[in-house]
């Protein structure tokens, strides 16, 4: 039996384009834009989650459907046992009162007119706070000594109450957010980006705050960061995101030991670190920039950033060589491929000694390719040279990658999974793999 205060499954948020009355009549399909695609997992009773990927990836988005701030596509969440998609409005008020947010932006989250006080009241205010009045005070000077006590706990002061945002600095300003998130005593609070628009000395005292806070009040956590060095600092498991889906899970321990997912590792080189060989440290930064959700990439989605994606069975190429060329292909495929640059060379040389000049303006590292992979890729840009694209296309039809044609999943039941090809994965992919006409070459399990 599972102690789980949040249970995420099969959670998706699509926003469409080209879905204007305008576009119906003129009967031009709508184009899905999948910020989340299918999230599954849970958040047990007084645990942190971190949510952790680059911007763009769909965190905010999953923390705003997770609270149904936001209507999902599809899927459910279900919040201590009850799908919140299937709540009546009563019961949909009562979750309101149990689960709140902390936004990333302390400036433009609390309005200027307001004094903090009557902003931390307000959530009170709407949810008619105290339900039962059995004090001899009335309900206005029980909001009240409330409010001044939010205001105590999370660390500014009771006699602030009558003061206006712009009186506060951005760390004071998130400590207002926070007691407001607090006001109606949840149990479940959405964290997004608590500490990302604060000065770095700052966000150390915020984080200490939500931990403190979390003990005494026994609260859940969805933590949602960019930045690994705030997820390791406060949370019990991380969930790393990628376009709209988790490639990976695990404890936070194990995320930062053990990292088993390429895109997890990428993320993890790029932490700066105090050590006195960060000098160093070969730094290796992810490289391209995260593809539209619009048109994900088919199979793995993080196949073209991979730094190991799976050539093909008996292909004998080494990785950098093998993900240039299949760059080269990429460009070959949409017609990506200036020629303007070698269009002086064409009079005085070959085509296939043009061919070598442009794989040389394509490459982008020292590297050269070798037999027979120089051969082939110098065939393909000569076709394209003569514009036979179709032709340029078959030559590298070879160098099909596993990683385009299934699409890896998280196994089941694990307390560590990634969804990648080369770690073990769930039945239904292996058998998807060998029924797919491309074979991966050695390592993959
Ligand atoms: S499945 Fe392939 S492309 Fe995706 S992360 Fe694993 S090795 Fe890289």
């Amino acid at each position: 039996m599972t102690n789980s205060l949040v249970e995420v499954r099969n959670l998706q948020k699509y926003f469409y384009e080209q879905d204007s009355l305008v576009d119906r009549l003129l009967r031009t399909d709508p184009v899905a834009v999948k910020a989340v695609d299918g999230l599954e997992f849970e958040i047990e009773q007084g645990e942190t989650l971190g949510l952790v990927g680059e911007s763009g990836c769909g965190k905010s988005t999953t923390g705003e459907t997770v609270l149904r701030l936001q209507e999902a596509t599809e899927g459910e969440v279900y919040f201590d046992g009850s799908n919140i998609y299937d709540m009546n409005r009563t019961e949909l008020k009562e979750f309101r009162r149990r689960a709140a947010i902390v936004f990333q932006d302390p400036f433009s989250s609390l309005d200027p007119r307001m004094t903090i006080g009557e902003t931390v009241k307000q959530p009170l205010d709407v949810h008619d706070w105290p339900q039962d009045n059995n004090h001899d005070t009335s309900k206005d000077e029980q909001k009240t000594e409330r409010v001044k006590d939010l205001l105590n706990r999370v660390g500014l002061s009771g006699d602030q109450f009558d003061r206006y945002p712009h009186e506060f600095s951005g760390g004071q300003r998130q400590r207002i957010g926070i007691a407001r998130a607090l006001a109606l005593d949840p149990d479940f609070v959405v964290l997004d980006e608590p500490t990302s628009a604060l000065d770095v000395s700052v966000q150390a005292q915020i984080l200490n705050l939500l931990d403190d806070l979390q003990s005494e009040f026994g609260l859940t956590y969805l933590l949602i960061s960019h930045d690994l060095s705030v997820i390791r600092h406060i949370c019990d498991r991380v969930a790393v995101m990628y376009l709209g889906e988790i490639v990976e899970v695990a404890s936070s321990q194990d995320i930062f030991s053990d990292p088993q997912h390429p895109y997890t590792k990428a993320l993890l080189e790029s932490v700066p670190r105090v050590t006195i060989t960060e000098r160093e440290r070969d730094i290796k930064t992810l490289s391209g920039d995260v593809p539209s959700p619009r048109n994900p990439p088919s199979g793995c989605r993080f196949r073209t950033r991979c730094p190991s994606v799976i050539p093909p069975a008996n292909s004998n190429i080494e990785q950098e060589a093998y993900r240039e060329l299949l760059s080269i292909r990429n460009r070959i495929r949409s017609r990506d491929i200036d020629l303007s640059d070698t269009q002086e060379f064409l009079e005085m040389d070959e085509t296939e000694d043009l061919a070598d000049r442009v794989i040389e303006t394509m490459v982008t590292t020292e590297l050269t390719f070798s037999e027979p992979h120089r051969s082939r890729v110098r065939e393909a840009i000569a076709a394209a040279l003569e514009d036979d694209w179709e032709e340029a296309e078959s030559l590298l039809s070879e160098y099909e990658s596993i990683c385009e044609h299934v699409s890896p999943a998280l196994q089941e039941g694990r307390d560590h999974c990634a969804a990648c090809h080369l770690v073990e994965q769930p039945p239904a992919v292996v058998d998807a793999v060998a029924d797919s006409p491309v074979s991966p070459q050695d390592g993959y399990e």
